[in-house]
């Protein structure tokens, strides 16, 4: 139990020195580090797979328009856009309307998230940091810990502009999104600012059950990177159809982003604030 809480106090510790890192490169320019090499994620052909879990990571890409007068603005259709690019793909959720210009949050302010842990597996607090973690490490976007909330509004559609992201854990009662082999949706509105679409607000909601099967089975990496799939539909990339990347529509033992990932995730924080 001991060894437990030190080992999260030791990783709460190196978040806190990597963000600050961080920082501090964004002002002084990059900083040596000697003997804290960045992680690096070899990737997998195959992986552990939960068996009989097929893990479609769901047609979550649910993206919702708040004010569809004000915002030139249009959802990709999926079909269009994963045809093309093989490799280093990526595609994006929403594209300006009459412009490859996608659609994405700004830039220039950390995304705040809070976590509903009703139904959540035990680990969550550590699961849900890490996916953060994982996400800010192969970004340059920026998260803030806005703590737990009792708040289960997952549809986007009824989360008003400035909402934090909502992270939570429901069922397919709950989140019918969530049917099926589907266990995790996620996406975010948009509102006008500055005269463009932007994202405002957001919501994950993983499926509880398989994620409490996914603990009990110790497959911590699994239920990560299911999380930063979500949160990464969250940034605004959509599906692709190249298996290398984490945004292919299933979990096929993936360990980490891909190359695309990585270059969508770059092109949408390359956004005007
Ligand atoms: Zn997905």
């Amino acid at each position: 139990m001991g060894e437990y809480f030190d080992r999260r106090a030791d990783r709460r510790w190196q978040r806190q020195m990597r963000k600050r890192l961080k920082h501090l490169e964004r002002e002084y320019g990059p900083i040596e580090m000697y003997g804290a090499p960045p992680r690096r994620r070899r990737w997998r052909e195959t992986g552990p797979v939960l068996p009989g879990l097929a893990i479609a990571l769901g047609l979550t890409a649910v993206v919702m328009v708040m004010n569809p007068g004000a915002t030139g603005y249009r959802v990709r259709d999926l079909i269009d856009t994963i045809n093309g690019r093989d490799d280093g793909a990526y595609t994006f959720l929403a594209t300006e309307r009459g412009s490859s210009m996608p659609v994405g949050w700004s830039p220039c302010e950390p995304i705040t998230y809070v976590v509903n842990p009703e139904g959540a597996p035990a680990d969550h607090e550590d699961l849900v940091a890490d996916a953060i973690e994982l996400l800010e490490e192969e970004s340059e976007f920026e998260f803030d810990d806005g703590g737990e909330t009792d708040d289960r509004t997952f549809t986007l559609g009824a989360r008003e502009p400035g909402d934090p992201v909502l992270i939570g854990w429901a069922t397919p009662d709950e989140v019918p999104a969530l049917r099926g082999d589907t266990i995790g949706v996620g996406g975010s509105s948009t509102a006008p600012r500055q005269g463009r679409p932007r994202f405002v607000t957001g919501s994950v909601a993983l499926d509880g059950p398989a994620y409490r099967t996914m603990a009990r089975q110790g497959d911590g990496d699994q239920q990560r990177l299911v999380l930063v799939h979500e949160l990464v539909h969250v940034l605004g990339l959509d599906h692709v159809d190249d298996r290398d990347q984490l945004m292919y529509p299933q979990y096929i033992g993936q360990d980490g982003l891909g190359e695309g990932d990585r270059a969508g995730l770059a092109e949408l924080h390359e956004l005007p604030c």
